[in-house]
């Protein structure tokens, strides 16, 4: 494709097995001949006064012009007076919605083979919104906050997710019969979206019933949105449903449509620089990134080699059992390419 047919996208290799992960990403996408040119950004190295964090203006300033990213894992630096670097992106650039599609790897056996789930999770408010004060002495107070806004651009993301990816339901996950108030405001903005959307299900489930109904049978679900609390342990108990957070991608869902995707797992420093890491759960965000994009022709061929490679056995990294190095793992996905 020639220079200007590419799409702008920034790139943060990030910390520990950040660089590494981040460099076969590269590497599959040069394969695969995806036209996207990376604009790549380094967590700085003292606080910008901008951001109050490592991260620096200019870094956020370039998701805010691509609208789309990759991200990798981030060491928040210890010590006081900054922000945290994920807190910093998901407030300067209004990351409202997480989404983290789940589904079960041919090939990488787990007790379950049929999942085939996205979970989104509302990531700005509900009971982490910091709002935590002391009473009186032995009594503490937490805020959850809900606000209709918030409720209606999540659920509105989550209808309109369904429908893009040919999904045919969507639970509202919830605990209304307890929170009524609270809870029961985020029920009524998915059930107005719903109204919109008469060709996708829309059903309701408590979150109690939820967690016992995806360790029976995960097949019983499709799209579930819920509020930040739920959606950060339902999440993960997806994410182990699939084999751990080493498989599992994300994205995260900003205001003006930006979308910036990064694996769940951390910086890895045990295994950090020893050609080791496993860059499925990257590459695998990288493949939300360009569905994003519409790009679906280029992510169903990385997805499928990826797949492929896992599925085969002969090249599979340390947490899966094998012994490749990070390289041979990702020349194997470049040949099924
Ligand atoms: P971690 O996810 O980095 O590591 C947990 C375990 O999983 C380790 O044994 C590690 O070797 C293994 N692991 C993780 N990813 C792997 C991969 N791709 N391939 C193979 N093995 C993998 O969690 P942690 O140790 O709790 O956190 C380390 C650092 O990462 C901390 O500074 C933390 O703040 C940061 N962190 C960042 C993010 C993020 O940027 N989104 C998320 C979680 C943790």
């Amino acid at each position: 494709s020639s220079e200007s047919n590419l799409i702008r996208a920034t790139l943060f290799p990030g910390d520990g097995i950040g660089p590494e992960i981040a460099e076969s990403v590269k590497q599959v996408f040069r394969t695969a001949d995806v036209p996207i040119e990376w604009e790549e950004h380094y967590v700085g190295t003292e606080i910008d006064p901008r951001t109050q964090s490592f991260l620096t203006w200019e870094s956020l300033e370039s998701v805010r012009q691509n609208k789309v990213g990759l991200k990798g894992p981030m060491a928040t630096p210890i010590g006081k007076g900054h922000r945290s670097l994920n807190l910093t992106l998901r407030k300067e650039l209004n990351l409202y919605a997480n989404v983290r599609p789940c589904y079960s790897l041919p090939g990488y056996k787990t007790k379950y083979d049929d999942v085939n789930l996205v979970t989104i999770r509302e990531n700005t408010e509900g009971e982490y919104s910091g709002l935590e004060h002391q009473v009186v002495r032995g009594v503490v107070e937490s805020l959850k906050i809900i606000t209709r806004q918030a409720s209606l651009r999540v659920a509105e993301y989550a209808f309109y997710y369904a429908k893009a990816h040919g999904r045919e339901r969507v639970s509202a996950i919830h605990k209304a019969n307890i929170m009524q108030k609270t809870d029961g405001l985020f029920l009524k903005c998915c059930r107005e979206v719903a109204e919109k959307y008469p060709e996708i299900v829309y059903e309701e489930v408590v979150i109690d019933n939820c967690c016992m109904m995806l360790v029976k049978n995960p097949a019983l679900f499709d799209v579930l949105v819920m509020p930040n609390l739920y959606g950060d342990i339902i999440s993960d108990l997806c994410a182990g449903l699939i084999g751990g957070l080493g498989l599992t991608p994300s994205c995260n869902i900003g205001e003006g449509g930006i979308a910036l995707a990064e694996a769940v797992h951390g910086s890895a420093p045990d295994i950090a620089g020893k050609n080791l890491a496993n860059p499925t759960a990257l590459l695998l965000s990288a493949v939300t990134m360009l569905r994003h994009l519409e790009l679906h022709d280029k992510a169903d061929r990385i997805q499928d080699a990826v797949l492929k490679t896992i599925a085969e056995g002969k090249y599979r990294t340390g947490d899966l059992g094998g012994n490749s190095k990070t390289t041979e793992f990702t020349k194997a996905i470049c040949d099924h390419l």
